[in-house]
Parts: C-alpha cells; sequence; structure tokens
C-alpha cells in the first residue's frame, strides 16, 4: 500500500512538473531568470528515474532520498528548499504519520527547515507564503484536511501576487516584483494539490 501510494505520488508530481513547466517557465520569466520550470521538472524527473528505489522504502528514509536527489540535480535556489522540505520531513518520518496531527508535525520540521534555509518566512513572496499557511491549516484541526489545506496553498499563492519580494532574485526587481505571483509558491501549491488528491483517492 505504502509503497504504490509513494510510486503513485512521484509519477503524479512528475507529470504535474511537466504539465506546468511553461507555466512556471513564464512566472520565474517575469520576476526572476525564467528557470524555475526546467528546475522543477529536472529534479522530478530524476526522482522518478529512481522511482523502483525510492517507493519500497520506509516514508522517512524515502523522503530522504527524494530531498538529497532534488538538491544534488537542481541547479536553482528551489533545489537545496525543496530539497531541505523533503530531507527533515523525512528525518522527522521515524514512524509512519496516521493521522493529521502527525502529519503536522511531520510537516513542520519540513517547512522550519526552509526558513532556516531560506533565512526566510512568510511575507517574503516566496514558497513559505503556500507552505506556512497549508502547515498552519492542518495545525488548526478544524474543516476537512485535504479540503482546508488546498484552499490554504491556492489563497497563500495568491496573496504572493500584490507582495514586494524581499528574498530570492525577485527581491532585485524591488517594486517590479508587485503585481506576480510567485514561482515557487505556484510549484507549492500544485505539489500540495498532488498529495491532497492522492490522499482523497486512498481514502
Ligand atoms: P533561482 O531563484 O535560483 O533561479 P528557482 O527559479 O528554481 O531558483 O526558484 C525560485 C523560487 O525559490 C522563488 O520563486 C521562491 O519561491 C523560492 N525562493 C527563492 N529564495 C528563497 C528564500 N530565501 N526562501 C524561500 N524561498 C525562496
Ligand atoms: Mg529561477
Amino acid at each position: 500500500m505504502k509503497t504504490e501510494f509513494l510510486r503513485a505520488a512521484i509519477a503524479r508530481a512528475t507529470e504535474t512538473m511537466r504539465a506546468h513547466n511553461q507555466e512556471l517557465t513564464e512566472l520565474d520569466q517575469a520576476i526572476g531568470d525564467g528557470d524555475h520550470g526546467t528546475n522543477m521538472q529536472r529534479g522530478f524527473d530524476a526522482i522518478e528515474a529512481s522511482a523502483d528505489e525510492i517507493s519500497p522504502l520506509d516514508l522517512g528514509a524515502a523522503l530522504q532520498k527524494a530531498g538529497m536527489t532534488l538538491v544534488t540535480t537542481v541547479g536553482g535556489a528551489s533545489g537545496p528548499l525543496y530539497g531541505s522540505l523533503l530531507m527533515s520531513m523525512g528525518k522527522a518520518a521515524s514512524s509512519e504519520p496516521t493521522d493529521r496531527a502527525s502529519f503536522a508535525a511531520v510537516f513542520s520540521e519540513g517547512v522550519d527547515a526552509v526558513k532556516r534555509r531560506g533565512k526566510s518566512d512568510v511575507g517574503a513572496k516566496t514558497m513559505l507564503d503556500v507552505l506556512v499557511p497549508v502547515l498552519q491549516a492542518l495545525q488548526d484541526d478544524g474543516g476537512d484536511a485535504v479540503a482546508v489545506a488546498r484552499q490554504a496553498a491556492d489563497e497563500g499563492l495568491e496573496s504572493t501576487r500584490n507582495m514586494l519580494a524581499t528574498k530570492g532574485r525577485a527581491s532585485f526587481l524591488g517594486e517590479r516584483s508587485v503585481g506576480h505571483l510567485d514561482p515557487g509558491a505556484r510549484s507549492s501549491a500544485l505539489l500540495v494539490h498532488v498529495v491532497c488528491d492522492l490522499i482523497e483517492e486512498s481514502q
């Protein structure tokens, strides 16, 4: 069951990055250097190439291996950031999370690692503007977990539109970063949707 879930998650995430490669490229062309689509695609292609090795592992080891793969294959800032997210989640997932609270505890370790690695937090127009609200929605314990996570991801993504970027390449643009969605927030929202869809389908 778990192996099949991981296999499906890898396939779905890779497919999604492929399908949205152009969109992520265009978002990054507007406020960065235009490589976010390629970076995400390269990273997930590499994870997919190792799917046979990753899927049978314990969840913790699988997340760590997937995270390490992103760190070693993605050149941009997003590789080490997503790599830290997955590796720290993997270290925290010593036993498999079985409910919302235990999943939130694991996810929280990952989000903290992104904050540390990026020296950043919500409000800087980054992936954290999706990841942090999703974590908060899971920790709040109200509503259906999958539904509140999706909504938090969508609202968090939209919140980046009118933010001034203060971290990453987009910060070099100053005021000109305002009016565009953040590419990393978009890829995070896409990945949150992938996980939510798979959890829903497996219930
Ligand atoms: P690069 O910026 O090196 O070209 P990417 O284009 O792949 O790398 O990734 C850019 C995304 O990474 C941004 O849209 C943002 O969401 C995220 N990002 C960049 N710097 C930081 C940071 N310091 N903290 C959190 N996220 C960041
Ligand atoms: Mg870029």
